[in-house]
């Protein structure tokens, strides 16, 4: 049986490499961030696929990319760049905030006339967890970085009521399947708290997919893919695009028969893929630059995911999944998480409570 080859050994490679166990699918997941000089046991009927979109090139990382089954190989420049994404959003008549490229010849000035008093500069490439964004403030006459120039994108600020997301999967036969939308919170550029599914939230679903479907048809697109939107009243706006498993999926673990990673590893193996089964309402609270805590395992109705990296100041180092069957023990969980967790937590986990109560 072919193998697959997963570039990168992050928690997402580790939960892909989780979730093929009991599917027997031969995987395994590759540091490309301290490569060495293995020549990696390839045959020509594996199949490769990633778990970022951006890597760093070695020897190793093109033995991967360079395989002819690496999956959606084409996809992985296109959408890290944030100039192709939104030109491809563009092309599609998908919205999204309305944007241009910051180019030599473009003031502030000319940026602030068309997009107003803020407007918000990405990096093209590299940027992750709100990390390669700048606010150019009129009011205190910021200016664009000049290495920011040709490598970053200018973007409307978007006065969304709040952001949801949209994982789904496609088939090598075209088909595709989603999750129903997630909500999500952020705070500052990194997700906090997601909660899934949402009754309130599911006249939006048809919307979403039909943006996801042309998005991921477009592409020719194996595996699952993540939509980041903006809700703005009755419409969504796309903020961006991710072309694997995500954060905001992470719910599925606990709330779903098939959950993300499984259903990308069946999509790459071509394995029958029926709709999947929503088991139980869930919240994910991702854990951000906090030590391991055994006292999160005493929860009633949470599910630990650790990542066992090394904790930084707004590191993700693992996730919790609640399952919202009971309101009352989730409501306990919420007491007992505000007292362990650190202040940042406080607002998402009361947001939380006032979601789901
Ligand atoms: P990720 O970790 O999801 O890849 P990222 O660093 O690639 O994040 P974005 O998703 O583009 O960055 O932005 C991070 C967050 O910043 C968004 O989820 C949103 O809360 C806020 N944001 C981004 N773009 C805009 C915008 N145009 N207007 C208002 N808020 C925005
Ligand atoms: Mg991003
Ligand atoms: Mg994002």
């Amino acid at each position: 049986t072919p193998k697959v080859w997963i570039l990168g050994n992050g928690q997402l490679g580790a939960m892909l490499t989780h979730a093929s166990e009991p599917l027997a699918i031969n995987v395994e997941a590759i540091d490309i961030v301290n490569p060495d000089n293995r020549v990696l046991p390839m045959s020509s009927n594996d199949v490769v696929t990633a778990e970022r979109e951006q890597w760093p090139e070695s020897s190793l990382s093109l033995q991967l990319s360079e395989h002819p089954n690496f999956i959606n190989s084409s996809v992985f420049g296109l959408l890290a760049d944030r100039y192709t994404q939104k030109s491809l959003l563009n092309e599609l008549s998908i919205d999204s905030a309305p944007w241009q490229l910051v180019d030599d010849d473009v003031s502030e000035q000319v940026l602030h006339h068309k997009y107003g008093s803020n407007v918000l500069l990405k990096r093209r490439t590299g940027g992750y967890d709100g990390k390669g964004q700048h606010w150019l403030k009129q009011d205190s006459d910021s200016v664009i970085p000049a290495d920011w120039r040709n490598e970053a994108i200018a973007e409307q600020a978007i006065n969304f009521d709040e952001e949801v997301s949209l994982v789904g999967v496609r088939q090598a036969n075209g088909d595709c399947i989603f999750y129903p939308l997630t909500l999500n919170l952020h705070q500052d550029g990194i997700l906090i708290v997601s909660i899934a599914p949402l009754s309130r939230l599911s006249h939006l679903q048809a919307q979403a997919e039909s943006m996801l479907s042309s998005i991921m048809n477009k592409l020719d697109y194996v595996g699952v893919m993540a939509m980041e939107c903006f809700r703005v009243g009755d419409k969504l706006l796309v903020n961006e695009l991710a072309p694997r498993v995500h954060n905001s999926g992470h719910w599925t673990q606990t709330g779903s028969h098939i959950d993300q990673f499984q259903l990308h590893m069946r999509a790459l193996c071509n394995l029958p893929i029926p709709q999947p089964k929503v088991t139980f309402n869930c919240a994910m609270v991702n854990l951000i630059g906090t030590e391991n805590d055994q006292r999160w395992l005493s929860l009633s109705n949470a599910e630990l995911y650790w990542y066992n990296k090394e904790v930084r100041l707004g590191r993700k180092v693992g996730h919790l999944n609640l399952s919202i069957d009971d309101i009352t023990a989730t409501s306990n969980s919420i007491d007992k998480l505000k007292q362990w967790l650190p202040e940042q937590y406080q607002t998402p986990l009361e947001w939380l409570r006032s979601e789901i109560c």
